[in-house]
């Protein structure tokens, strides 16, 4: 059976759509919240995914109130995940409109880029 990529519409009858957690389940665990939801993602949005997580998110935060930099609690580190998770769903879907708006047709840009 055929799987389609939610985010980038890649379809795959070779199992390389999967459905993924949106937050790992470890972190959730941690937190003590149930499994995430899921979405079917191909191997190549999981690996960029994968790199965002790796990239943007900090598990360290500064606390105004102590003053300090403490580590985020379980419940913080879901928020993290998902919104990361949410930013990357935006930034998947604007790529792929900027690619099919593409061949529509002469929306050039009329500023003065070139002298
Ligand atoms: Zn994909």
């Amino acid at each position: 059976m055929a799987e389609t990529c939610e985010l980038c519409s890649y379809t795959s009858v070779l199992g390389a759509v999967e459905q993924c957690p949106i937050v790992p389940n470890d972190i959730a665990q941690a937190a003590g919240m149930p499994k995430s939801q899921t979405m079917r993602m191909c191997c190549n949005c999981r690996r960029e995914l994968d790199t965002w997580f790796k990239a943007k998110i900090a598990k360290m935060v500064y606390d105004i109130g102590m003053r300090q930099f403490r580590y985020r609690t379980g419940a913080e580190m879901v928020e993290e995940y998902q919104s990361v998770f949410n930013a990357f769903v935006d930034y998947r879907r604007s790529e792929l409109n900027q690619t099919e708006r593409a061949p529509l047709g002469p929306q050039r840009e009329t500023g003065g880029q070139y002298p």
